[in-house]
């Protein structure tokens, strides 16, 4: 069970970690797990909060929360005694060391519509603070939400031929189980391309498909007037993102810093206010290196968070631009997978066996 755990816990499928965490919770091990293991705190990461849709077809279900699991997560953390803390004021308590309440914070990425018109009056009934990490180019209506973009190709395709690097290939996509096989089979490839390729093939297969991106971003995206709605709710913080949300590891470091500048630049202006904190887009490790590490400290942000799994420790204090989070998207919403998760066992256990995948 242990070899599984780890290879599950470092798994790119969360139904399988869903599956090792929910094994561990039966076990009841997560209750025995000593307080050295549990850290000081989380960063949680979600980005979408809305209503499922009553589609078979949708692969980025994994980006999105209900209301109801929302609000059940305020109540559920408040009630095991964790304090819900903004951004700002968990990174103070991190880099002086304060141990005296176990925190959460939540964060959503990305800048979607949803933020403000439902996960926002949750939070507010909660009095629980939230930050948003905003890429720029959502407002702007430049975005490319290429994983959205795919998702609604390959929903209204019955057939396409997709150009990988090393060739054409053609997937039928009638059925929805043909859909989910197509997905699978096409998402992964694309992403080892290199997100300058993987672009521009989704632009050419959104063009075949007559699928219009930009319509696609201006009905996800807050506009700019909803973000200043948003940022005058006393609850929320808005923080950087980058402007194109592109992989910045994938990108020479010249243009990684052109970007990040950007959307800083862009934030400032339309908002009236220079972000303190950054997220990396996607944050795995194919995204953000030691390199963007390194440019994130240049541009002297507060902290900067990845997807990398794990809770705060005492010495995440020395690793401010690189602070791991922990998703709560999609398979991962169920309350005994939280409890699990906040014991520190998983981490704890996967250290030991030498993972790199969480740190
Ligand atoms: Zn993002």
């Amino acid at each position: 069970m242990i070899v599984n755990l780890r290879q599950t816990l470092t798994a790119t499928k969360p139904a399988l970690a869903r599956h090792a965490l929910l094994g561990l919770y039966a076990s009841g091990a997560h209750r025995l797990a000593p307080a050295s293991v549990r850290g000081m705190g989380a960063i949680f990461m979600l980005h979408r909060v809305r209503e499922p849709d009553d589609t078979d077809f949708a692969p980025n279900r994994i980006l999105e929360i209900t209301p109801d699991y929302l609000d059940a997560l305020l109540g559920h953390v408040r009630a095991r005694g964790l304090v819900c803390l903004s951004l700002d004021e968990a990174v103070t308590r991190i880099a002086v060391g304060d141990t005296s309440e176990r925190f959460v914070v939540f964060t959503l990425d990305d800048g979607y519509k949803d933020n403000l018109t439902v996960a926002a009056p949750i939070f507010a009934r909660h009095s629980a603070p939230f930050t948003v990490y905003l890429a720029t180019s959502l407002p702007d209506g430049t975005a490319e939400l290429w994983w959205v973009v795919l998702e609604r190709i390959i929903a209204s395709a019955n057939e396409l031929r997709v150009r990988f690097a090393d060739g054409e290939e053609t997937f039928t996509s009638r059925s929805v189980a043909d859909k989910k096989a197509a997905w699978d089979a096409i998402y992964w490839r694309l992403r080892a391309m290199g997100e300058p390729a993987l672009r521009a093939e989704v632009r050419r297969l959104a063009g075949a498909h007559s699928v219009n991106i930009a319509a696609v971003t201006h009905e996800l995206a807050m506009s700019w007037d909803e973000l200043r709605t948003l940022a005058a709710n006393p609850y929320a913080s808005i923080e950087a993102h980058t402007a194109s949300h592109i992989a910045l590891a994938q990108i020479s470091g010249e243009e990684a810093s052109n970007d990040i500048a950007k959307g800083l630049a862009r934030h400032e202006a339309e908002l009236g206010r220079r972000p303190q904190h950054f997220s990396y887009p996607y944050g795995d490790p194919t995204s953000a290196g030691t390199r963007d590490f390194e440019i994130a400290k240049s541009f002297g942000f507060r902290s900067a968070t990845t997807t990398r799994k794990g809770l705060i420790r005492s010495a995440h204090a020395q690793n401010l631009t690189h602070l791991p989070r922990l998703s709560l998207n999609g398979d991962y919403q169920d309350l005994r997978i939280l409890d699990v998760l906040m014991s520190g066992l998983p981490f704890a256990m996967a250290k030991a066996m030498g993972s790199s995948g969480i740190d």
